[in-house]
């Protein structure tokens, strides 16, 4: 069949209405197990000597449509849905990893995939390294021999420090090692690392995908053969699976991500441009910024710079938190990609968790606020910005 534009598919991909006697809008399969006809396809159906669903941890048919299409999206061969993020990451890690192996990560990723990397550590002796990966030399002084997977995220939370996905893909190819990527923060409309060689791709759906604030869930997508394995071992007897509704609710939300996308996108280069000149900002972080480090790097792996920003305002962890205080419209709160415009403070929320030596690292200042700008009109959001920095004076 001829592939579709992303636009298209988001809405059309492996769902056929004749099937469903008609049904536009996928129907919601809310069953936890499936009747066989009769013993013998029952006994069929668990030798895999038969197509068809028997348990819904082990397989559903709305799940299985979703996984269907964010594999086409993320041009894959195939995906699977989890109940988190998380579970999306720790499943694949637990799937590829054995006791003795080694991760080498990019540096500042998701404060829980930290956590999960130390755990990992404690309990079954993963080791991992973090690397700047800036250059192929610097990644590849990173390469140990029990070396078994490279995990990156690009753009980077909070700092939006980006990784050139062709040069790790390209390193990767040589070792045989293979690359994960966390796309959460672009979503399949900004970036495909598998189309740029990489292996698996994850998601916190929760964010961009979903895009409504109301589901928490996880999505891979990689290679059949690998993700067979997943559901085969993680999926299916760690069982951290979605449920049906939250799966439907997936289905709907990405029907408008490209629509969604462009406004986040569209809103939030206006805003960046906004802070960049404001007097009372010092610094802002967005790979749209023709002075942001990696600007170049986003200018070809990105479609557009997506819809984070984040900034430093003149002051003191006291100040920036003042002046979230005087948001209206702007609400506090972490998560990102809804259509609301959340802002929140990563030194005492989402990296308070990362000690204080490694967050000046990392260039966590206390002064540095996350904003996920919304689909609000962006006069309003600037507004919003505009009357708190007056009340700081
Ligand atoms: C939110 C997030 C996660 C975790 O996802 P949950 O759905 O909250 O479990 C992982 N990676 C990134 C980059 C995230 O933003």
């Amino acid at each position: 069949m001829k592939k579709e534009r992303f636009e298209t598919s988001v809405i059309h991909a492996g769902y056929d209405s004749s099937h469903f006697q008609g049904s536009l809008v996928p129907p919601l399969y809310q069953t936890s197990t499936f009747t066989f006809d009769n013993a013998e396809q029952g006994e069929k159906r668990f030798a895999g000597e038969e197509p068809g669903f028997i348990y819904s941890r082990l397989g559903n048919p709305t799940v299985k449509l979703l996984e269907t299409r964010i594999a086409e999206l993320e041009n894959g061969e195939a995906g699977l849905a989890f109940g988190s993020g998380m579970a999306a990451v720790s499943g694949v890690l637990f799937a590829l990893l054995k006791a003795g192996d080694h991760i080498l990560c990019s540096q500042g990723v998701y404060g829980c995939t930290f956590g999960l990397l130390s755990l990992l550590n404690e309990k079954f002796l993963i080791t991992h390294d973090f690397s700047r990966m800036g250059t192929k030399e610097e990644l590849v002084a990173g390469i140990k021999a029990e070396t078994a997977c490279i995990y990156v995220e690009t753009p980077i939370n909070p700092t939006m420090k980006l990784v050139d996905l062709q040069m790790v893909a390209e390193v990767g190819r040589q070792k045989g090692i293979p690359i994960i990527v966390d796309n959460t923060f672009c979503s399949p409309y900004l970036q495909t690392p598998i189309s740029l060689g990489c292996d698996v791709v994850i998601h916190s759906a929760t964010k961009y995908i979903c895009g409504h604030g109301d589901v928490i869930a996880g999505l891979a997508v990689g290679t059949r053969a690998f993700m067979d394995m997943v559901s085969k071992t993680t999926l299916k007897d760690i069982g951290g699976i979605i449920a049906p509704f939250d799966a439907w609710l997936l289905l709907r939300g990405l029907k408008t991500l490209p629509v969604r996308m462009d406004r986040h996108c569209e809103n939030a280069e206006k805003l960046a441009s906004f802070l960049k000149k404001h007097p009372q900002v010092d610094r802002i972080f967005f790979p749209g910024d023709q002075e942001h480090s990696d600007y170049k790097i986003a200018a070809t792996q990105m479609r557009k710079p997506g819809g984070l920003i984040s900034f430093t305002i003149k002051g003191t962890k006291h100040d920036a938190q003042q002046f979230m205080n005087q948001l209206n419209l702007i609400k506090i709160a972490v998560s990102l990609g809804d259509a609301e415009t959340l802002i929140q403070h990563p030194a005492t929320m989402t990296h308070a968790v990362v000690p204080q030596e490694t967050r000046k690292q990392m260039e966590i200042e206390d002064n540095l606020l996350r904003l996920s700008v919304g689909l609000e009109a962006w006069q309003d959001i600037e507004d919003d910005l505009a009357q708190a920095f007056a009340k700081m004076n």
